[in-house]
C-alpha cells in the first residue's frame, strides 16, 4: 500500500498541452512555484528547455515535447548545486532525466530543498538535430505523436536509447503526470508521492482515483517489448565488440573530442582527470610512445578515455543516450552504455535513479559480493 494521492484531471478542449500550461500558470500565480523548468520550443522551433517564472510566458512550453537536446539533469546540476533560498522551482522531467537528478542528489551534486520533482511520462524522443524540420513538415506531428500510442515501440526514428528504454513512467517523483495508456484528449492521471507533490494538487479539480488498470497494462507491455528490443540490440552489438581488437575497431572513428563526457548528466567531476596535466604529453613523450610500436594512433589515449569513463559511469548511468546523440561520428554509445551499466547495476542489485533511499553501490560493502569471480 503506498500513500500516494492521485486522480484524473479533465483535459480542456482536447488539448493536454494547453491544459498543463494552465495548471503550471496556476502554480506560478498561487506562488506554489517561483519558476518551472520545462521542455519548450525556441523561437526558431527547435527543442530546448525554458525556466519560466511569469505565467504569461508559458506559451513556448510543450510538456509532451518528444525531442531532447540535452538531459535536463545537466541543467539542474548547473543551477541547483546551492541552496536557492526562498525559491521553489518545479522541474518537469522525463523519466531518464529524473533518474539522473536522483543520482546527482545521491552524489551530493544537487540539493532538493528548493526543488519539486515533477515527472512526466515519456514513450521516446527524437534527436534534437532535425526535429525542427520534422515537425515543420508535418502539420499534424504533435497530434499524431500524442495519440498514436501503439506505434511508439516500433518507432525506429526515436533516439537509440529511447528504443531500449523500458521506463516510460517516472520511478521517483514528488508529482507524476501520466498520459500513456489513457486518452489524453479527455484526461490526465496525476499522482503525488510526497507532501511537496500533494501541495501542488491542492486547488486542482481532480476526480480522485487509483491508477487505471488499462494504464498499468499498457506500461507493463511497453516495458516488456522494449526489454525484448534491448536484448536484440545488445546481441547485435556483441557480435561487433567482442575481443579487444573488435572493441578498438568499434571506437576507431573516435575524435577524442570528449563531447560524450561533457553532455553526460552523471559525469559530474568538476575537474576531469582527462583534462588534467596528467594527460598532457610533450613531443618527446609522444615520439617515445610511437617508437615502441613504430606507429601511434593520434589523437592518443582514446581507448583509455572510454574504458575509464565506462568504469566511472556504469553504476550511475541512466541510459539516456545523450552521449551518442552528441557524438560527431555517431559511435554506438547508447547500446554500449546500456549493456555495461545494466550488467554492472544488476550485479549490485541496483538501478540508477530508482530511489533516493537506495545507497550508491560504491559507497556500500557487502561481504558476500562477487564470490563467483573467485574472492572466496
Ligand atoms: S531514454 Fe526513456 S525517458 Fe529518456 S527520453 Fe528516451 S524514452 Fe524518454
Ligand atoms: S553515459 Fe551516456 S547514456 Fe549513460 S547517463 Fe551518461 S550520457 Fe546518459
Ligand atoms: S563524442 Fe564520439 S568522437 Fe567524441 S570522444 Fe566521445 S566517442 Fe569519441
Amino acid at each position: 500500500m503506498n500513500n500516494h494521492q492521485s486522480g484524473f484531471l479533465k483535459v480542456q478542449n482536447q488539448n493536454p498541452e494547453e491544459t498543463l500550461r494552465q495548471v503550471f500558470a496556476g502554480w506560478l500565480r498561487e506562488h506554489k512555484l517561483t519558476a518551472i523548468l520545462a521542455p519548450a520550443l525556441s523561437s526558431a522551433g527547435s527543442a530546448t528547455l525554458a525556466l519560466v517564472s511569469e505565467p504569461e510566458r508559458l506559451a513556448s512550453v510543450l510538456p509532451l515535447l518528444p525531442a531532447m537536446a540535452v538531459n535536463a539533469a545537466s541543467v539542474v546540476h548547473e543551477i541547483a548545486g546551492g541552496s536557492g533560498a526562498g525559491e521553489t522551482v518545479g522541474l518537469l522531467l522525463r523519466p531518464c532525466e529524473l533518474r539522473a537528478v536522483v543520482e546527482l542528489v545521491k552524489l551530493r551534486q544537487i540539493l532538493t530543498d528548493s526543488l519539486v520533482l515533477i515527472g512526466i511520462d515519456c514513450p521516446g524522443t527524437y534527436r534534437a538535430a532535425g526535429f525542427r524540420e520534422l515537425r515543420r513538415d508535418d502539420a499534424d506531428f504533435d497530434n499524431k505523436h500524442v495519440r498514436n500510442q501503439q506505434e511508439y515501440v516500433s518507432n525506429v526514428n526515436f533516439r537509440t536509447a529511447c528504443q531500449m528504454c523500458e521506463f516510460a513512467k517516472p520511478l521517483t517523483f514528488d508529482l507524476c503526470i501520466g498520459w500513456l495508456g489513457m486518452d489524453p484528449d479527455k484526461e490526465l492521471f496525476l499522482e503525488a508521492a510526497t507532501e511537496k507533490g500533494k501541495g501542488l494538487l491542492e486547488n486542482l479539480e481532480l476526480s480522485v482515483a487509483a491508477e487505471p488498470e488499462t494504464r498499468k497494462q499498457y506500461l507493463t507491455e511497453h516495458a516488456r517489448k522494449r526489454q525484448e528490443q534491448t536484448r536484440e540490440r545488445i546481441e547485435q552489438m556483441d557480435k561487433q565488440i567482442m575481443g579487444v581488437e573488435n572493441l578498438v575497431r568499434y571506437f576507431a572513428d573516435c575524435l577524442n573530442c570528449h563531447n560524450c563526457m561533457k553532455v553526460c548528466p552523471v559525469c559530474y567531476c568538476h575537474e576531469c582527470f582527462f583534462d588534467s596535466d596528467t594527460f598532457k604529453r610533450d613531443l618527446d613523450e609522444h615520439v617515445r610512445a610511437s617508437r615502441r610500436k613504430g606507429l601511434s594512433r593520434m589523437p592518443s589515449e582514446t581507448m583509455l578515455f572510454h574504458l575509464t569513463r565506462m568504469n566511472h559511469m556504469m553504476t550511475s548511468c541512466v541510459a539516456c543516450g545523450i552521449c551518442e546523440d552528441s557524438c560527431p561520428v555517431t559511435i554506438g554509445l547508447a547500446t554500449l552504455f546500456k549493456k555495461v551499466s545494466q550488467n554492472a547495476q544488476q550485479e549490485f542489485d541496483y538501478l540508477a535513479g530508482r530511489s533516493l533511499e537506495e545507497p550508491l553501490p560504491l559507497t556500500t560493502f557487502r561481504e558476500d559480493e562477487f564470490k563467483k569471480v573467485g574472492e572466496e
